[in-house]
């Protein structure tokens, strides 16, 4: 199965996609992941985009249909994936849907996570990633086990700039407008699936395996 997660900063896209991507033996593939990579190994392309993402902005699109395709063409993902933060918007949807072919659709199936403002600021305002395998915890609903650490391995967990809560409104702003057309064009091709995004980690989950049983 070749699945979407689309979903707000602060929706639990991250663990969602890869609970699904382990259900269905297929990797997640996350944009942002990608892009800390290249940031972390100081790539021309990574500073590029450091500046943008800490203003709250996303990678250009060319460059961020580049280095998914390069991705996409591994080995692992030939039985399918799992994309989380990519297609961000209409016109990164049409590319990629050009990629595939009516016998491989690029995508059969988009999880759209759904969720209020207001519980979306306070999930991001206690959200901490790991710097040394990017794991994310949010300290209500996915606390470490030890405050601070990492579970798997000790490092020091740290607030990434993005997640700032001053600057959640704009980053909200620039996903709903690039968001909406997105999920209208998905609705069209009868692929997308709302989905509650409220409640703990195993509700919302429970929700996707439900929704993509009618597939
Ligand atoms: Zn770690």
């Amino acid at each position: 199965m070749r699945a979407v997660l689309l979903g707000p900063p602060g929706s639990g896209k991250g663990t969602q996609g890869q609970k699904l991507a382990d259900q269905l033996r297929v990797p997640r593939i996350a944009t942002g992941d990608i892009i800390r990579d290249h940031i972390a190994r100081r790539t021309t392309f990574g500073l590029k985009i450091e500046e943008r993402i800490a203003a709250g902005d996303f990678a250009p699109d060319e460059d961020i249909i580049h280095y998914v395709s390069l991705r996409l063409a591994e080995p692992d993902a030939a039985a399918g994936y799992v994309l989380d933060g990519f297609p961000r918007n209409l016109n990164q949807a049409r590319l990629f849907d050009a990629t595939g072919s009516e016998e491989t659709p690029a995508i059969d199936v988009v999880i759209s996570l759904e969720i209020d403002e207001a519980s979306l600021i306070e999930r991001t305002a206690g959200r901490l990633i790991c710097p040394k395998c990017g794991t994310v915890y949010q300290t209500h609903l996915q606390p470490p086990k030890r405050a601070g650490r990492c579970d798997r391995d000790e490092e020091m967990l740290v607030r990434r700039p993005e997640d700032d809560p001053g600057t959640m409104p704009h980053r909200l702003d620039v996903y709903h407008m690039s968001t909406l057309p997105l999920t209208q064009y998905y609705a069209q091709q009868g692929k997308l699936r709302p989905v509650d995004a409220s409640g703990s980690p195993a509700d919302v989950f429970h929700r996707i395996l439900f929704a993509l049983k009618d597939r």
